[in-house]
């Protein structure tokens, strides 16, 4: 039996257990716990998971942020008919700083909170059409850039190339949720299920001699990745049960040293609330899908909102 399949198996027949699994299973992978990590980031440069797919780059005195999702509305709210709120406050004291942000897609959990940090920072935001339609309904038009896959350019001292992707398909695994460009021009129609997905990349950055890459949903188109031998792979690993061997897939081609699991904490959840998983995740189950490639790669995982760095 295929593993994903005999672990989601595992998951709907005692979630309990699963559950201390999947907890038992991070504190293992914790990034303390990883030999080489640590000391293979430029020193300089630190690294902040943001929760979800949100991770923020700071060298030399640039700020870099991929998807940040900090207002993280409750399960009802994201389901109700109002617009999704964003939580200006907890931005405001979360996201001191930001000179370019980058987005994956414009499903709800990696976009809400883009427009309203490009205002307060004034800064450029970088991704899809879709985006772009987002950033236009807030007025901010001006500050949004459509990107074109495969060639790299610099935002401060790094260097940036959008890679085309595909979402994770969820019910059935032919449908992805929220499909489609997001297509609404005012503010107040911005429900949940408006942020459609859009156009999806993996982000590879490169700074300081170093090389990450931000698969920020767990399906690849295989012949698009062309970078080999990253250092660090930050994957997201929700909503893979229905991708045909993610884990084999995405690392055959980039050849990560470490791979930074990313996208599996429950984000109905506040971002300083003790961190749960999301609905079936099945984190530990991750981690023997990448063992069942190699026991080459590293798997690990970050704190959320703490500053990592050399
Ligand atoms: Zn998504």
């Amino acid at each position: 039996m295929p593993i994903p399949l005999r672990s989601a198996l595992e998951a709907l027949r005692s979630p309990i257990a699963r559950h201390a699994n999947d907890r038992s299973a991070l504190r293992a992978s914790h990034v303390a716990n990883t030999p080489g990590a640590r000391a293979s980031l430029p020193p300089g440069l630190s690294l902040t998971w943001l929760g979800t797919a949100g991770f923020r780059f700071e060298y030399q005195g640039y700020t870099l942020l991929i998807d940040p999702y900090l207002s993280r509305p409750s399960l009802l709210a994201t389901l109700s008919r109002g617009p999704l709120a964003v939580d200006h406050q907890r931005l405001e004291s979360l996201v001191p700083a930001a000179d370019a942000i980058l987005v994956g897609h414009t499903h709800f959990d990696h976009a809400l909170d883009v427009p309203a940090l490009a205002r307060t920072h004034g800064c450029r935001v970088y991704g899809s059409r879709s985006l772009s339609t987002l950033m236009a309904a807030h007025g901010l038009a001006s500050q949004a850039v459509e990107v074109a896959c495969a060639r790299p350019f610099e935002l401060g001292p790094f260097t940036v190339t959008f890679v085309e992707s595909v979402h994770s398909k969820m019910v059935g695994g032919i449908w992805v949720a929220a499909g489609g460009e997001l297509t609404c021009d005012h503010v107040d129609q911005l429900r949940g299920s408006a942020y459609r997905c859009g156009q999806v990349f993996g982000i590879h950055v490169a700074v300081a001699g170093a090389s990450f890459y931000h698969q920020g949903s767990a399906d690849l188109i295989d012949e698009k990745v062309e970078h080999r031998g990253v250092d660090f792979l930050l994957a997201g690993i929700a909503g893979r049960g229905f991708t045909r061997d993610y884990a084999r897939r995405i690392l055959g081609r980039l050849e990560p040293r470490f791979v930074i699991a990313q996208h599996f904490d429950d984000f109905f959840r506040p971002i300083d609330a003790p961190m749960g998983f999301s609905l079936n995740v099945n984190f530990g189950g991750f981690l023997d899908e990448v063992r069942a490639v190699s026991s080459d790669f590293a798997v690990c995982a970050l704190d959320p909102m703490q500053r990592w760095s050399r």
